[in-house]
Formats: structure tokens, C-alpha cells, sequence
């Protein structure tokens, strides 16, 4: 694997591998997020949004260690990720 290294308030961080987001998803109760009208209808899939006071909480009750970068990844100590 390819060595990158990120930036966080510009300074730069090794070692550290992006975290996938695979697995947020929109809040029905928040007024920011977007659910998918209908799940099982492929034309409105892509419709679907996490705001990003969303996407921070759910990123830091999975990985409470993550960063956010300068460049808008989420990034954790590489071996830390499960
Ligand atoms: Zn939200």
C-alpha cells in the first residue's frame, strides 16, 4: 500500500490509513440528512445524504480515535482500523 501522508491544520500526520464510510447512514430524525424515499427503488438510490454533524458522530462512535483532515478524510492510526 501506497504511504500518504495527511494533513490536519496543516501539519502533517504518517502513518495513518482513511477510514471507508461505508457505513453511515442519514438520520431519519434529523432535518439535515436525506433518507432514501424508497430503498428498494434503484432511481432514487444516490439520493441519500449525511450531514455532517451526522457523519461525525457516527464516524467517532465507530472509530473514536479518528481525525478529520485538512483535505476532508477521516483517518486513523494505521493497525488501528478493524
Ligand atoms: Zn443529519
Amino acid at each position: 500500500m501506497e504511504a500518504v501522508t495527511y494533513y490536519d491544520d496543516g501539519k502533517p500526520i504518517k502513518n495513518h490509513i482513511e477510514i471507508g464510510l461505508d457505513f453511515l447512514k442519514p438520520k431519519t430524525d434529523c432535518n439535515d440528512c436525506q433518507v432514501d424515499p424508497c430503498p428498494d427503488d434503484p432511481i432514487y438510490s444516490g439520493d441519500e445524504y449525511v450531514c455532517f454533524n451526522c457523519e461525525v458522530n457516527q464516524v467517532q462512535e465507530k472509530h473514536p480515535e479518528a481525525r478529520y483532515t485538512d483535505s476532508d478524510d477521516w483517518i486513523v492510526q494505521r493497525g488501528d482500523l478493524r
